[in-house]
């Protein structure tokens, strides 16, 4: 079963197989992580996207990581929060999972997350880091071939601490 490990950092950083970028729905670019990833893996991968013709939320599509340290880039919408009523747990989880399924298929042994939606979405933090560390756990059982560790890079202490309790509840 692969290690779960959650770490603060630049995810553009991370020498994984694959990195998961929290898209929108156009795979276009945007802000936050998304244009963070673009910057650093540079305009190839922007022209890699363009012919996927976008991916809708909580489905997944694959990328080279071309300048960045990754081999993949997996892109992921995860849900706009718009008060809870719209699917938007079920939605998250599926970013999680088909990312993470994603990512194996290609054969990645290590494969990083971030803190996907709680950015600008807005999604509750607490709840998004019970959700993520849940679906992880659980697809982690189908994946065990490939995937070996799984990282959450956060961005800040604050994030980094709420899916550190989220693990410890998970583990208890
Ligand atoms: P979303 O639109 O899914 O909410 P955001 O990019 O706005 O995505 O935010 C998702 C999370 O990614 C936030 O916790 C944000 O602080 C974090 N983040 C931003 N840049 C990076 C980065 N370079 N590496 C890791 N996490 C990042």
């Amino acid at each position: 079963m692969a290690k779960i490990e959650i770490v603060l950092g630049d995810i553009t950083k991370s020498q994984v197989d694959a990195i998961v970028n929290a898209a929108n729905t156009s795979l276009l670019g945007g802000g936050g992580v998304d244009g963070a990833i673009h910057r650093a893996a540079g305009p190839a991968l922007l022209a890699a996207c363009r012919p996927l013709n976008g991916c809708a939320t909580g489905e997944a599509k694959l990328t080279p990581g071309f300048r960045l340290p990754a081999k993949y880039v997996v892109h992921t919408p995860g849900p706009i929060w718009r008060g809870g009523q719209h699917h938007e747990r079920t939605l998250l989880a599926n970013s999680y999972r088909n990312s993470l399924t994603l990512a194996a298929a290609h054969g990645c042994q290590t494969v990083a997350f971030p803190s996907i939606s709680t950015g600008v979405y807005h999604f509750p933090l607490e709840l998004a880091a019970e959700i993520a560390l849940r679906t992880l756990q659980e697809t982690a059982a189908t994946t065990a071939k490939s995937v070996q560790l799984i990282q959450i890079v956060c961005f800040d202490d604050q994030t980094k601490k709420a899916y550190e309790i989220a693990l410890a509840a998970l583990s208890a």
